[in-house]
């Protein structure tokens, strides 16, 4: 693995991080107050192409490859104050976006994925309210009749539901044959049956919209299946490979931002006559939150390398979320004890990154269900 950056890369990665700290931070406390989605911002983004970076030219992406994307969303992460609208960003490309990027065909690419490109808004539906780890096991049914499908069934905790024009949601095609008969369809904002709603308040990520998908007698045509019938295992197990690898990359942006503002602090900051920064106890939680850092970029790096060499990435994308995930809410924790009081005053815009990390603890599978993938392919039983 070479680990330098192109002067090229740096520089994309620079006016990200210009065009972040300039476009996206304005009204963050007011916005996540008041669990506000920043609709002109995710337009600034598409616009400046973050939704497009990885896909082929063809279908309105840019083309860029793996690695400089994941590295141009770490300088999102960078220069954003907010984690929530660069977790919808990296939801959308790496569920939705990525789904149909590699299962859809010609029509459905030219049709959906030049959409998302530009900013359209897609949501991703795997979670029942029964069925979130389990999710194989779901109650959505998807019934064959002349010219498509006809859906029911509700999609619980989704990330963008409210919001999305289109939406990717697993159904069952077959429920004699269980996993094996789930299907993946295309829904489209304005299909009869098809309504949203939205979750009123949670801890964090409160600037990314979250709720439910309904479909109530919704028919679905055929040309938005998305790949085969009972297709959808190989499906949802490809778009987890990509969203446990790279979801966090602009966290791990992030991480480093915090790293810098508590540097600073830990030099300015007196107590008992020096720097608090003299203190072993805090010394050594910087030197932690580097490592962090550093191990963070390691696993998004590789699994990214991995990809681009299209070498097998399970184990890897799964050591990947699990790590940077608990790695975000540990090093937010010591953000916070380093800051002493302030780190847990709202204005100050320190606690935020505590209550924004505890979602990474179990979307795309909690620790738990990352830890049994990377113990069964390790050979445990
Ligand atoms: C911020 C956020 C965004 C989300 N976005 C989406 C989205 O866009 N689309 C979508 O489809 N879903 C989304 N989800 C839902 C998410 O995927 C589920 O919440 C998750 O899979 C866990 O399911 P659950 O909440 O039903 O918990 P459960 O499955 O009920 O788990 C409860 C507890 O039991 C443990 N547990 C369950 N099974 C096992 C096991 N086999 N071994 C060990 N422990 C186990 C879990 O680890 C957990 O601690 C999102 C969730 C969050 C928090």
């Amino acid at each position: 693995m070479d680990f330098s950056w192109t002067s090229e890369q740096n520089h994309l990665r620079n006016e990200v991080i210009e065009f972040a700290q300039k476009e996206l931070n304005k009204g963050v406390p007011e916005d996540e107050q008041k669990n506000i989605f920043p609709r002109e911002k995710w337009k600034k983004c598409a616009d400046l192409g973050v939704l497009s970076w990885p896909f082929e030219k063809e279908f309105g992406g840019k083309g860029f490859d793996i690695l400089t994307t994941v590295y141009l969303l770490e300088g999102l992460g960078y220069g954003s104050n907010d984690n929530g609208l660069p977790f919808s960003l990296n939801s959308q490309l790496w569920s939705t976006m990525a789904a149909i990027n590699k299962f859809g065909n010609k029509h459905q690419k030219e049709k959906f994925l030049k959409r998302l490109c530009i900013g359209a808004i897609g949501a991703f539906g795997i979670t029942e309210l029964d069925s979130g780890s389990d999710c194989y096991n779901m109650s959505t049914t998807a019934v064959k009749k002349e010219g498509g499908y006809l859906l029911n069934g509700e999609k619980h905790y989704i990330t963008l539901a409210p919001e999305c024009e289109i939406a990717v949601v697993f159904a069952s095609t077959n429920q004699k044959l269980g996993k094996w008969g789930i299907t993946a369809f295309i829904v489209e904002r304005g299909m009869e049956g098809f309504t949203t709603s939205k979750v009123r308040d949670k801890v964090g990520m409160r600037t990314t919209p979250m709720g439910n998908l309904y479909l109530k007698n919704c028919f679905v045509p055929e040309e938005n299946r998305l790949g085969k019938e009972g297709s959808g295992l190989s499906l949802f197990a490809s778009a987890m490979e990509s969203e446990r690898g790279y979801i966090f990359a602009s966290q791990i942006g992030r991480l480093e931002k915090q790293l810098e503002i508590s540097i600073a602090y830990a030099n300015e900051r007196k107590a008992f006559g020096s720097s608090i920064g003299s203190f072993q106890s805090i010394s050594n939680r910087i030197a932690n939150m580097k490592l962090r850092l550093e191990t963070s970029k390691m696993h998004l790096y590789k699994v990214a390398y991995l990809d681009s060499i299209n070498a097998p990435l399970i184990s890897e994308a799964a050591m990947a979320k699990l790590y940077i995930s608990e790695a975000f809410v540990e090093s937010s924790l010591d953000f916070i004890r380093i800051h002493g009081a302030k780190g847990i005053v709202t204005e100050y815009e320190i606690e935020r990154d505590l209550r924004d990390g505890l979602g990474g603890l179990i979307y795309s599978g909690t620790s738990d269900i990352q830890r049994n993938i990377i113990a069964k392919l390790e050979g445990v039983l």
